[in-house]
């Protein structure tokens, strides 16, 4: 089975999958946690949690990579699986392709891809509407606020002086001195406005 779960930024999407992924290794079950190249805010390997928590990914997904290719893969299709459960943070900057990918493995695993539905323009990131269209079961991570305290649904990008940018490449990872990441409700974020 395919699952998406989708949070706004600030919503501790990848804090619920790191406590997720914990939940199943108590059990004594085999996970693999994978990441999206892109994302290297915390190294190559490193899946990092606002709240602190943090894990080193067993497979890093470059933009070229076939899903199939990878060794967890691989792995997951004789009968000697040794994953048996799949955890993707970032899974907005898996490729369409990919995407597929990972639905076709979903007969065989449980694959649990945790992102963004939206950039900062509003727009569907590729792997978010792939996963739209194909997971199995879409669910919200809740929690994201705006500064004025209405639930925050809409992912902005802000400059080092708070000033909301409304353009710009698709894919720019916030190093939090020139840029950084907020989520706001549709008004502000619709009005430009990214604080009281
Ligand atoms: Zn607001």
């Amino acid at each position: 089975m395919l699952y998406f779960y989708y949070g706004v930024m600030g919503s501790s999407k990848t804090a619920q999958l790191l406590m997720q992924r914990y939940n199943y290794q108590q059990l004594g079950l085999k996970v693999a946690l994978v990441k999206p190249e892109v994302d290297t805010r915390a190294g190559v390997r490193m899946v990092y949690s606002r709240v602190g928590l943090k894990a080193e990914a067993e497979i890093v997904v470059g933009p070229t990579h076939s899903i199939r290719e990878q060794p967890l893969w691989l792995a997951a299709q004789n009968a000697h699986s040794s994953y048996q459960y799949v955890f993707i943070d970032e899974a907005q900057f898996l490729t369409d392709l990919q995407v597929e990918e990972l639905a076709e493995l979903s007969d065989y695993l449980d694959i649990f891809c945790y992102g963004l539905k939206t950039d900062f323009r509003g727009q569907f990131f590729p792997g978010s509407a792939a996963l739209l269209r194909l997971a199995e079961i879409i669910e919200e991570v809740p929690g994201g606020l705006c500064w004025c305290g209405k639930k925050a649904t809409m992912n902005t990008r802000v400059d080092a002086q708070g000033s909301v940018i409304k353009e710009g490449q698709q894919v720019l990872i916030d190093d939090n001195s020139v840029i950084k990441y907020i989520g706001l409700c549709y008004e502000h974020w619709r009005k430009g406005i990214s604080h009281a």
